[in-house]
Order: structure tokens, then sequence, then C-alpha cells
């Protein structure tokens, strides 16, 4: 199966089982002004997850398209995007566990075709000083459906991430105990930081083994919740039981929702055995346009080319859900993705415009199950082409100045010089500071915002000048 296929079998499958397909929600939070961008399935869904009824019902599933642009450091790996979509599914008040754990399971196994043996899976290991027990109920459910498929599943106390580095994995052993740290949701984020009154619980986190091969020894023993490279998580299915009350201690809701959240791209990868998730169908397309623009290879090329790829799709669901590069929120990072897609494109040896190549080429891919991508196809195209041609006049500029510092120092005032009268942004100044093994001022960030602030009340006096009347006063 490819993405494609698994995002509308899943769909299928959910509405089969009683679900009703919701229309997924916009890349910018509509009515909630806390966070830029929508980041997973559940924020959309929150309201009905905290009490409110849904105008749908009780059983619900979409594939949200999610923007995590806190994860924009990690793009260049095998599996972070800032752009992915999210499979969800909810119970609000309905199915629990037992369902939800065979639900995902059977789709997987049976919908999708992985391997069984392939999967591993985490629970919470409770917290005792809070009464919170650990989720034997999840763990038993999961070893049951092991069983039937003849698999052996052997529960294991794991602890910490850290625990695990040390510990690894035994044949055998299929689910493990991880504490809150890996295994505890709550809108705070933490079991401390869970609000008072809010549904929150355990979670139990699905895992594809990619095989030893992809284990990197750097980050200890290999085990699901590692970074390591062999294990990636491919679902997360939470369990909201309890709420907090005032005095610190847990009580069970009579109400019990499940929030499932898993990654297409992701699934998409296990399902064709490739921890890499630029080789599924809906981003190879993409690779394979910037190979055949820049003459050079993914295999040489791979971080570069996940960054432009990654970041060109990212920006172009933000530009079909209406964001337009500015300097401020949403439409700050969207040309902040675009500007470091020119950047590493340069680093290529894409001197001239490429979006107008690059982005028909993700519009082709999403328009079908996204008509809104075919609607407003032209009109994204020409939004980013136009950002493409004004970003390239200051990046030449721009770095020719960086290039000027080889042998000093730079200090915050010369990256906030370069970034205010230059228009070149700060991060791209340190990247290639970095790139050309500049180096700059560790107290560069404080410099900089003292400039910032410096400039600021500079232009406010100017400001109250000129609304003293005199004319011509400041303003220049
Ligand atoms: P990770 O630990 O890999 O960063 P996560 O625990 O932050 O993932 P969740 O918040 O549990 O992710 O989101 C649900 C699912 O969405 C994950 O199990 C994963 O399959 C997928 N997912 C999360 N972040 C990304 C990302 N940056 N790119 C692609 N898929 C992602
Ligand atoms: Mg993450
Ligand atoms: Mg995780
Ligand atoms: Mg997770």
């Amino acid at each position: 199966m490819d993405a494609h296929q698994i995002r509308n079998s899943y769909l299928a499958y959910l509405k089969d089982r009683g679900h009703v397909i919701i229309p997924r929600a916009k890349l910018v939070p509509q009515g909630d002004r806390s966070t830029l961008f929508t980041g997973s399935g559940m924020q959309a869904l929150l309201p009905y997850l905290l009490g409110e009824e849904h105008p749908a019902g009780v059983r619900l599933a979409d594939s949200q398209p999610c923007v995590r642009a806190q994860d924009i450091d990690d793009v260049g790996d095998n599996r972070h995007t800032t752009f992915f979509e999210m499979l969800g599914n909810w119970s609000l008040g309905d199915y629990f566990k037992e369902e939800q754990i065979r639900q995902f399971f059977g789709f997987l196994v049976d919908v999708v075709g992985l391997d069984p043996n392939k999967l591993y899976v985490t629970a919470y290991i409770g917290d005792e000083s809070r009464g919170i027990p650990r989720d034997e109920e999840a763990a038993h459910i999961w070893q049951t459906v092991f069983h039937e498929r003849g698999i052996e599943a052997e529960i294991v106390a794991m602890g910490s991430q850290a625990d695990g580095d040390a510990r690894g994995v035994n044949p055998g052993e299929r689910i493990f105990y991880y504490d809150g740290g890996e295994n505890w949701w709550s809108r705070g984020g933490s079991l401390e930081g869970t609000p008072i009154g809010d549904p929150c619980g355990p979670d139990s986190e699905v895992f594809y083994d990619f095989g030893p091969e992809h284990h990197d020894p750097s980050f200890g023993k290999a085990h699901p919740a590692s970074d390591s490279g062999q294990f990636m998580e491919i679902g997360n299915e939470v369990f909201m039981q309890y709420h907090r009350l005032e005095d610190g201690s847990f009580e069970e809701l009579t109400r019990r929702n499940v929030d499932f959240g898993g990654g297409l791209e992701r699934i998409a990868a296990a399902a064709i055995d490739s921890p890499d998730v630029f080789r599924i169908s809906l981003m190879w397309p993409i690779v394979a346009k910037l190979q055949e623009l820049t003459g050079r290879s993914y295999e040489d090329e791979t971080v570069a080319m996940r960054i432009i790829a990654d970041h060109l799709r990212g920006a172009t669901f933000l530009a079909v859900d209406g964001v337009r590069p500015s300097n401020k929120e949403q439409g700050y990072v969207m040309r902040r993705l675009l500007r470091r897609a020119i950047r590493q494109a340069l680093a290529l040896g894409l001197s001239e415009n490429f979006f107008g190549e690059i982005v028909p080429v993700i519009a082709d891919l999403y328009q079908d199950d996204y008509p809104e991508v075919a609607e407003s196809r032209d009109e994204v195209i020409a939004v980013l082409v136009k950002e493409e041609t004004s970003f390239r006049r200051t990046l030449e500029a721009g770095l020719e100045m960086v290039a000027e510092y080889a042998g000093t120092t730079m200090t915050g005032r010369d990256v906030f010089r370069l970034s205010d009268t230059n228009g070149f942004p700060k991060e791209l100044t340190l990247e290639e500071a970095g790139r050309l093994g500049i180096a700059v001022d560790p107290e560069w960030e404080s410099e900089f915002e003292a400039a910032l602030e410096e400039q600021r009340a500079r232009s406010r006096g100017a400001t109250t000048l000129g609304a003293a009347g005199l004319p011509g006063g400041a303003s220049a």
C-alpha cells in the first residue's frame, strides 16, 4: 500500500467501525490564539475531549495535516518533517482500551499488511506516590493481541528512556513500561504539569522495528523509545481516564476518552520497510524532481534534499490555507521555511528560481485528496515564486556580507546590522557563519536584542517628534 492508499483505507476502515469522518482543521487554528499552527489531530478536538458534545457524535476520525515548527531542527533526519499528516480517531466517552488497541493493530496488520513481529509497544509504568497504577490493562490487551497471532510478547518494566538506553531489548520482549516522560498525556505536557480538573491519562505508543542494521550504537542499546534509528514511533494512543484534583491526586473519570494519532508518512514508510519517510509515495516525487533539477543524487545530498522537500511541502500547504509570507507569526514561519529551502538549494547549485518546478509536483500529490489544493494551485505557485524572487536578491548580497567577516568574530550587532539593514535573517547569518567557520560571539543574542530595542526606541522617538508637528523631524 502506498501513502495515499493508507490514508484512504484508514478512513474507510474507521467508517466501517462506526466513525464519522470529520473535515480537517485548517493549519492556522481558528479562534485559538494560543498556538500558531495545528500540530495534531487532537488540537481541534480538545473542547470535545474536555466535555463538550460533538455534533457528529462520539466516534470520529480524520486525517489532519499538521505543522510542527518546533521540529524544524530535526528536519534532515529520517522521520521528522515540519509538515505531516496525522491519522486520528477519537472515542468521546464511547469505546476504550480494548477496542482501540485491537482497532489500530488490526489496521496495521490486516489492512496495511505490516508484519506484526516488527511491532513493539509501550505502556505507562504508573506513579505510586500519586496513586496512579501501572497500565496493566493496556499491556495485557497488547499481550493477548500478539499471542493471538502466535507472537511472543513479554512485558518488561523499562522506566525512563535512559534506562532503556542502558538495558536494550531481549528476544521475546515486546511490551515495555515507561515513566511519565514517555507515556503520560496531559495538556500541561507532564504529570506534574497536569492542570487541575483536566482529563489526562496514560498513553501507549506503537513502534516499528526496521532492524538492528539501522541502530546507531552511539545512542546506547536499541529499544523502542530510543532515537537510535532502529525503531520508529508510528502511532500514539492516549487513554484519558483520570482527572487531577485540587490536592494533586488523580481520580478516575466516569466519561473516558480515546485520542489516537498516527503519522501517515511513518506508517507508509513502515509499509515499504524503509526507515526513511522521504522514500514514500507522497515524498519521493519531490526528491526525484530535485535530483533531476540539480543533477545530484539523494544519496550524496540527503539532508539538503530532505530540508527542501519538507519545507516546500509545508509552505505549499500553508499557502493553500491562506498564509502569506510576512514578518510575523505564521507568515514568518512560512517565510523562514521558504528561505531555508532556497539556502539549501543554493548549496546544491540551484541559483535560479526553482519553486515553479517543485510546487506543481507537490500539488499533484495532494490535489485529488484535498480539493482545496487544486482550487488554489495557480495562486499558491504565484505566491511562492514571488517570495523566491525577492529573497534571492537579498540572499546573494547577504551571503557576501557574511563572508566578509572571515577571520573575525561576529558580534550581536553585526548579526543585527545584516538583518536590519539588509533583511538577511539572523538564522541564515548563523548558519552561513557556521558553514564558513566564522566565529560568532556566544553572547550575540543579548546584544542583538539590545540593538533591536534601541532601534525600537529610536523609531518611537521618531513618531513622537513627528506627532509633535516638526515637519521632516526625525522621520528618516
Ligand atoms: P517523536 O517522538 O517521533 O517526535 P511525537 O511523540 O512527538 O513523535 P506525537 O505527538 O505522539 O509524536 O504525534 C503522533 C504521531 O505523529 C507520532 O506517533 C508520529 O507517528 C507522528 N509524528 C509526530 N511528529 C512528527 C513529525 N515531525 N514528522 C512526521 N511524523 C510525526
Ligand atoms: Mg516529537
Ligand atoms: Mg514520541
Ligand atoms: Mg508520541
